[in-house]
């Protein structure tokens, strides 16, 4: 019996969508039959399609963004700007290529001519995240269509009516449809294709659990590229901050923007001992004005739901395992519907939790760390494993200057959140958040490998070190 994927609006439960699970042989070999010729294209021909692509998206921005805000359940605006996101990752990722792999000429020794260009690698396969279902999955597929490479993008299981539509897209923009595929499926169909020997790399972009088991999955495979882009428990330390009403600001954007599921949401808020209500006193006022709503509601919510009743409850089960560890609860993470997963944006004390894990908790829950001194300050910052986002709020230059020196992170801010990148930098994490591949503007590096050649019109050898005297040779 055929296997369906159903997927479901977050903010009402109501399925929405429906589709058979897709067979993992039958993309790759469409992609792997298409990739020739389109490597073959001119780069011209190729970032003409992809400005046709931006088009056609910029001409169903208002169906699209409606699509990811009913099926993420994030707010219409935030949508929106998702929306925005894809469409101008191609004149980024155009301007990438040309900066990051361009032709070069040079001299070479003995008057060679060295030519320095790029090549695809193939077929690359590419498995994306629920929680920017089309911006981040296109931050790599773009990018590598415009290398010359051929795609097998499968969407995470709980946003594939967003994934499918993104394929769709590129379609309709002229891109032929072996060049970019969508595969329908979840984490199985996502191992298969990781597995499978038709494919020349893998652009991941989720749970440093997924990508840990595919770095293991990739040992044997140290010819196919690998690019992890993974979670973080990004810190955010207020010290000396003059101006709390700013930073409270600043904190509640970095912890609950989108509902606290951006891998560079702020997870722990780090302040000096005795300092905290300063803070509190503002950011509480923020928090208990956030609206938690209906992605098309009116007026806008701040937050949507979390994607799904089972990460509703992983987050009250880790909320409620904080405070049995003893953590103070300044305030609770509240669920007013126990059959939708909407939570309350939540803030724990967790100073006095010995033994705190080391978790990614993918929601609306900031977790405060108070320490007696700046050089605890970076201790906390630095105690995880991972390194995707941090940020200093207040201080002068020199305080931010150690900040930076000492904190182990790929995005380190000064008096801006954690989250909301510039989108045309590189953006990627060190620990456990990454494997060195750095994505956005860098992703153009993953996508396409140097070749060098030295190069002359006539044919000129000779050995001139090294040889006996020439010698006559008989018969
Ligand atoms: P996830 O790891 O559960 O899933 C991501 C994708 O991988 C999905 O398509 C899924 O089907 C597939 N998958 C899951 N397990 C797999 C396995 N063992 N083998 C092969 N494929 C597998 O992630 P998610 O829950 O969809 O997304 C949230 C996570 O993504 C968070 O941890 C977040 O921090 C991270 N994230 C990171 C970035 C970044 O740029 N660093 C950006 C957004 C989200």
């Amino acid at each position: 019996m055929t296997e369906i994927l159903v997927s479901t609006e977050p903010a009402t439960g109501a399925a929405i969508w429906e589709s058979p699970i897709g067979d993992v042989e039958t993309e790759v070999a469409a992609a792997r039959a298409a990739f020739p010729a389109w490597a073959a294209e001119p780069l011209a021909v190729r970032t003409e399609a992809l400005r046709r692509f931006a088009n056609t998206v910029r001409a169903h921005q208002a169906e699209f963004a409606d699509l990811i805000a009913r099926e993420t359940g994030k707010p219409l605006w935030e949508a929106t700007t998702e929306v925005e996101a894809v469409v101008n990752k191609v004149d980024i990722s155009i301007n990438a290529y040309s900066e990051r792999s361009a032709q070069h000429r040079f001299e070479g020794a003995m008057g060679a001519k060295v030519a320095l260009r790029h090549k695809p690698h193939g077929v690359l396969a590419v498995l994306g995240p629920y929680n920017f279902p089309a911006h981040l999955p296109n931050g790599h597929i773009v990018p590598a269509l415009l290398a010359g490479n051929a795609v097998v993008f499968k969407p995470s299981e709980k946003t594939p009516a967003t994934g499918q539509i993104l394929v769709k897209l590129f379609h309709e923009a002229g891109i032929p449809e072996g060049v970019v595929r969508c595969l329908i499926g979840g984490a199985e169909q996502g191992k298969a294709l990781a597995a499978h020997p038709g494919i020349d790399g893998l652009l991941f972009t989720g749970s440093a659990r997924a990508g840990v088991s595919l770095h293991k999955q990739f040992a044997e495979t140290p010819q196919k590229i690998l690019a992890l882009e993974m979670g973080g428990n990004n810190p955010i330390a207020v010290w000396d901050a003059g101006d709390m009403e700013a930073a409270a600001a600043i904190v509640a954007q970095s912890a609950f923007l989108s509902a606290g599921q951006r891998c560079s949401n702020a997870r722990r808020l780090i302040v000096k001992d005795g300092t905290e209500e300063k803070l509190l006193k503002p950011l509480l006022k923020i928090v208990d004005r956030i609206i938690v709503g209906d992605p098309h509601a009116k007026p806008a919510p701040f937050m949507g739901p979390v994607i799904d009743n089972q990460a509703a409850e992983q987050l009250q089960a880790a909320y409620a395992s904080l405070v049995a560890k003893g953590a103070t609860v300044i305030r609770a993470l509240e669920r007013r519907d126990p059959a939708l997963p909407f939570l309350s944006p939540a803030i724990l004390d967790v100073t006095d939790v010995a033994d705190r894990p080391d978790e990614e908790l993918f929601g609306p829950v900031l977790q405060i760390i108070r320490v007696p001194d700046f050089d605890a300050a970076l201790a906390e910052a630095n105690n995880t494993a991972y390194g995707l986002s941090a940020a200093l709020i207040g201080g002068g230059p020199e305080l931010f200057e150690r900040f930076w020196t000492f904190v182990h992170a790929g995005v380190i801010n000064w008096n801006k959140p954690t989250n909301g990148a510039p989108s045309n930098a590189p953006f990627g994490g060190v620990g456990l958040s990454g494997n060195h591949r750095p994505s956005a503007y860098y992703a153009a590096d993953y996508c396409a490998y140097p070749v060098v050649s030295s190069e002359a019109e006539q044919i000129r050898g000779a050995i001139t070190t090294g040889l006996r005297d020439p010698v006559t040779l008989e018969g």
